[in-house]
């Protein structure tokens, strides 16, 4: 069976891992550090903060933010939940702006006439922009808006990790407070579970440090109370990422840009044999080099009419498991709850009616990537 998308774990990979295995630090120690070091070393940020997982690493950013109870947040329905739940944790409430019907990023457009509709007191405190497939949204914009409107930006870049706006890195936090990127087996690099936080901003580096260790604080010369004195200064948890996986991710990191060339090479294969199959393909803009995390192709609205099942079932049948990125967020039930319903996002609703996200990973073999190529255009014929 063809997967969407997995891992690549080596030997290197497995030795780094087991050597912390056998030392006597598995948490709180100096991988954590030297991974974090390297992550911003990477994108060109001041600080990094390795976290438990991008879900984690999104409610921290909240937090540093200061998101508050009733207060208001935007985010893009199509994404994962992660996105739009580290929010609600803070009990804020969230919205939406839909979806640019190219690039599958948020529509700069949408978003700006949903600035100007909306009443002072109704303008989200906080913005989520997430790079769908790992393209970076057009974050220099969300950045002027910023300005004019005053909110904050976390970038959900869990698909992202070593793409480029303008030779700027993702990450780098050029044009926004906070960058997320997520260590999940399927994302750029993996540490099994894990995410990262990167920021510029001091003030936010030193809470997300202190958040993720249940807000606790350690004077580091503790002398005068005592070695073992430490205090609790703000409600945190226990977000840490551990020694193992930070050794993995260092080892995985050194192969971060080979993994992403491979993808972008793998996608342009794509892009060649189907170029001419009239499906809509992802649009890369010029500015833009993306990881290729994924490589999600939309069938025509009116040819797909009700047979996405019977399309998935073919790709099933043929031992390819697609999959769909993403079911609109908010037509699931706990948003329902929220008021949110059908019709409120209809690029969004679109995208999830005709996509299917094409296997593309580190090492996918030409020759599978022929047969899932065979099986669109024998989907095409039957449709
Ligand atoms: C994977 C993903 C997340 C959550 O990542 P975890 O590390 O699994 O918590 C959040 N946002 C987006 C867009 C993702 O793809």
């Amino acid at each position: 069976m063809l997967s969407y998308s997995k891992q690549f774990v080596n030997e290197e990979d497995i030795s780094a891992v087991v050597k912390v295995l056998k030392s006597k630090i598995l948490t709180k120690g100096k991988k954590i550090i030297e991974f974090e070091n390297k992550i911003s070393k990477f994108v060109n940020s001041k600080y990094a903060v390795a976290v438990s997982s991008a879900s984690s690493a999104l409610h921290l950013s909240c937090m540093a933010l200061q998101l508050k109870k009733n207060e208001i947040f935007w985010t893009v329905p199509n994404t994962f939940v992660a996105s739009a739940t580290c929010g609600i944790h803070c009990g804020a409430l969230v919205d939406f702006v839909d979806i640019d019907p190219l690039t599958k990023n948020i529509s700069i457009e949408e978003f700006e006439n949903k600035l100007k509709k909306t009443k002072k007191h109704k303008l989200p405190k906080v913005v989520i922009p997430v790079h769908f497939g790992g393209q970076p949204t057009d974050q220099e914009a969300i950045y002027d808006l910023s300005k004019k409107y005053k909110f904050r930006i976390i970038e959900d870049a869990s698909h992202s990790l070593g793409a480029k706006r303008f030779g700027e890195k993702v990450g780098s936090c050029k044009w926004s407070d906070l960058t997320v990127f997520s260590f999940h087996p399927v994302k750029p690099i993996t540490t099994a579970e894990g995410g990262v936080i990167t920021t510029n901003n001091f003030d936010y580096y030193i809470k997300l440090k202190q958040l993720r260790d249940h807000g606790i604080y350690r004077e580091k010369k503790s002398k005068k109370k005592g070695f073992w004195y430490y205090e609790q200064r703000s409600l945190g948890f226990n977000y840490r990422l551990n020694e193992l996986q930070a050794a993995l991710g260092i080892s995985q990191l050194k192969k971060l840009n080979t993994f992403n060339n491979y993808r972008n090479n793998a996608a342009k294969f794509y892009f060649d044999k189907l170029k001419k199959t009239g499906l809509k393909l992802p649009l890369i803009k010029k500015n833009n080099k993306s990881s290729f995390h994924l490589f999600s192709i939309s069938f025509d609205k009116k040819k797909i009419k009700n047979n996405y099942q019977k399309i998935y079932k073919k790709f099933i049948t043929t031992g390819i498991y697609t999959n769909l990125h993403y079911l609109p967020v908010h037509l699931h039930p706990l948003y329902k709850k929220m008021g949110f319903k059908k019709g409120d996002y209809p690029i969004a609703e679109e995208h999830a009616k005709t996509s299917f996200s094409l296997p593309l990973y580190y090492g996918i073999k030409k020759i599978d990537q022929l047969k899932v190529i065979k099986c669109i255009n024998k989907i095409l014929e039957d449709l």
